[in-house]
């Protein structure tokens, strides 16, 4: 069989739905920009290749490249080197290009892609509320300027300035209700975003804090979108301290000699921090209202499938 050429499926692209994509996300991408350089925020390059990057608590594949005789990786997200630009600044952002290059199980959920963006965040000494007030507030700012933007009609119907504060769920909590699936269930009944907070130890990376009176318990969060969009971002306070990075390393079962240059800059010295990452190609999708991410992205990395 002759696979399909990526130039024929480009060229096939429904143009009303791109053009709305890239639209929004145009819209959305300088609008978040304002209100985080109102807030004093410094914008950060993107880091595309470096020694290290994200571990991620999923499996993907990790290609590495030769730079100069050492090993370098694709960026999966910029965790550290959020945490390393807070050694000389208070607040970054960066809009960030990630490659994952996911399970080929992600192929139909609608909302993975192997490359997308993340808008990335890190706030130097704060709480994981005054991060989660951030993105409430910015993601309301979104919305508003959007349907002030766009018809209604290539919008989701559902679109609104949503009440503040969001909901906050024990991750516990959720999972005793509705089980595994918790977060499917509870997404597609929610008609506003709501926070999942306290996610276990098992579930996410090391470098989410653990919280000081629960142990195996972080201080991390997710946010979710309603109607059934899924998870929109994920967040938390970080381990910073050079021994606490070493015991989560190895609760993980992971190699601390993989994370030598972080461990380096914590006996150096990094600062608490707190923040997270929204993806922008999802929040595209929530926005437009569309079934499939890949519909409202110009260039989509579909998982599994040879696209340009
Ligand atoms: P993570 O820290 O892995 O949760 O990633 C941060 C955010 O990036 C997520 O909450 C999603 O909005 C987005 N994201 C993660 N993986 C993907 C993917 N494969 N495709 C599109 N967006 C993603
Ligand atoms: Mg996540």
């Amino acid at each position: 069989m002759i696979e399909a050429s990526p130039i024929d499926d480009f060229y096939e692209r429904d143009r009303e739905m791109i053009f709305v994509g890239t639209k929004v996300n145009t819209i959305v991408r300088g609008r978040m920009k304002r209100y985080l350089d109102r807030k004093g925020f410094l914008e950060i390059n993107p880091v595309i290749i470096s020694p290290i990057s994200d571990p991620l608590n999923h499996p993907v594949d990790d290609p590495t490249l030769s730079y100069y005789g050492h090993k370098y990786r694709l960026t999966k997200s910029m965790i550290f080197h959020k945490q390393l630009a807070l050694v000389h600044f208070d607040k970054i952002y960066s809009f960030s290009p990630n490659i994952r290059i996911e399970p080929i199980e992600r192929k139909s959920t609608g909302r993975h892609l192997a490359e997308f963006t993340q808008l990335d965040l890190e706030v130097k000494g704060v709480t994981r509320e005054y991060v989660m007030d951030l993105a409430e507030g910015m993601i309301n700012d979104s919305i508003v300027y959007v349907k002030r933007s766009i018809e209604t009609e290539k919008l989701n119907p559902y679109l609104k300035k949503y009440e503040k504060p969001f909901k906050k769920v024990r991750y516990q909590d959720a999972f005793r209700e509705f089980g595994k699936n918790f977060e499917a269930t509870m997404s597609a009944d929610a008609k506003e975003p709501f926070w999942i907070i306290d996610i276990p130890l098992q579930e996410r990376e090391f470098y989410d804090r653990e919280k000081d009176d629960e142990e195996g318990v972080l201080m991390d969060m997710d946010l979710i979108y309603p109607h059934g969009y899924g998870e929109a971002i994920s967040g938390g306070e970080r381990e910073h301290e050079y021994e606490r990075i070493l015991t989560r390393i190895s609760k993980k079962g992971q190699r601390a000699e993989d994370f030598a240059l972080l461990l380096k800059a914590a006996m150096k010295g990094l600062p608490p921090s707190a923040g997270f990452g929204i993806g922008i190609e999802r929040f595209v999708r929530f926005l437009t209202g569309s079934e499939d991410i890949s519909s409202v992205v110009l260039f989509p990395k579909k998982i599994g499938e040879y696209v340009l």
